[in-house]
C-alpha cells in the first residue's frame, strides 16, 4: 500500500522544478499532436535489433525534423521564461531555427545525437547548451508519443548499461513497483520505464549485495540512492510500496536532487552516457 510520508520525497529546487513542470506539461498537450512512426517502418526497426537505440535505427521523415524545429523555438521559449540570462542566446537562435542547418540538428536530435547538435550550435556560434536542450525537448515530445507505441516491445529486451532502449539516454531514477517490489528503470526523456533486476547496478551489471549500497536520507524513507562500490556510480530508486508517486514523472529527477547531493558526499559519480 502506498502511504504519504510525512515529509515529501518529492522537493525542491523550486526554480528547476517550475522549468521542468512547465515543459511537461507543454509536452503532454502536445502528445496528442506529435507525428507518429508508420506502423511498418517501426516493426522494422524494432526486428533490426543491433543494440543501438530504437531511436536511432529510425528514419525519421521530413515532416517529422520540421515538428521538432519548429518544437525546439517554443522549449527555448518556455526555458528563458524560467532563465532569463539565457534570453539572448534565444533570441541569437530564432533566426537560425528558419536554417538548413536547423532541420539537421532536428534529425540528430531525433536520432538521440546531443552532441551533434551542440557541434551545429558551435559551429553557428550559438549557445551550445540551450540550443541542445531545446532541441532535445523538442524530440522528446516524438520519443514520448513514440514510447506510447513501441514501450511493450521495448521492454521486452534487456537493455545494457541501464541506457534506455528507446533513446540510448542512461536512467538515472528507478522505481519498486506492485506487492513484490518489481525493478523498474525510468527515462525522463521517453518518460519509458523497462524492468530490470531488482539487486542489481544498471551501468556495470554488478550484483553482489556486498557492493551495492543504499544511501538514504533520514527523514524521508522509501527513497534512496542506491550505489555500486564497484563502478562508483548510483541510481535513485523510489520505493512506491511506501511512497506516494509524484504528480509528473518528468519532473522527478530534478525533485530529488538532495539524493544525488548525497551520493556524492560519499564521493559516487552520477550515471552518465
Ligand atoms: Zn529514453
Ligand atoms: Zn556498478
Amino acid at each position: 500500500m502506498t502511504e504519504e510520508t510525512a515529509i515529501s520525497p518529492w522537493r525542491g529546487p523550486q526554480e528547476a522544478v517550475d522549468l521542468y513542470r512547465d515543459l511537461a506539461s507543454w509536452r503532454r498537450g502536445l502528445l496528442g499532436s506529435a507525428e507518429t512512426v508508420d506502423p511498418e517502418e517501426l516493426s522494422l526497426a524494432l526486428a533490426r535489433d543491433d543494440g543501438s537505440p530504437l531511436a536511432a535505427r529510425l528514419d525519421w521523415k521530413a515532416s517529422q525534423r520540421e515538428q521538432v524545429r519548429r518544437l525546439a523555438g517554443q522549449a527555448a521559449s518556455i526555458t528563458v521564461a524560467h532563465r532569463p540570462p539565457l534570453a539572448a542566446a534565444a533570441e541569437a537562435l530564432r533566426p537560425w531555427l528558419e536554417r538548413e542547418e536547423a532541420l539537421e540538428a532536428a534529425g540528430h536530435a531525433l536520432r538521440a545525437e546531443d552532441a551533434r547538435v551542440e557541434e551545429l550550435a558551435r559551429a553557428a556560434s550559438l549557445h551550445p547548451a540551450l540550443t541542445a536542450f531545446a532541441f532535445e525537448q523538442a524530440a522528446a515530445v516524438l520519443h514520448t508519443a513514440l514510447a506510447a507505441e513501441a514501450g511493450e516491445a521495448l521492454a521486452r529486451r534487456q537493455p545494457a548499461a541501464g541506457s534506455c532502449p528507446l533513446c540510448g539516454r542512461v536512467s538515472t531514477l528507478s522505481r519498486l513497483e506492485g506487492k513484490v517490489g518489481q525493478r523498474y528503470l525510468y527515462c525522463a526523456h521517453c518518460d519509458l520505464a523497462w524492468r530490470y533486476a531488482r539487486i542489481a547496478c544498471p551501468y556495470c551489471g554488478n550484483e553482489e549485495p556486498e557492493l551495492l549500497r543504499e544511501l538514504v536520507s533520514d527523514d524521508v524513507p522509501g527513497v534512496a540512492a542506491l550505489a555500486c562500490d564497484k563502478c562508483r556510480r548510483y541510481t535513485k530508486r523510489v520505493d512506491l510500496r511506501r511512497v506516494a508517486p509524484p504528480e509528473e514523472w518528468l519532473v522527478a529527477d530534478v525533485q530529488t536532487l538532495y539524493l544525488d547531493m548525497l551520493a556524492a558526499e560519499e564521493g559516487f559519480l552520477p550515471a552518465h552516457r
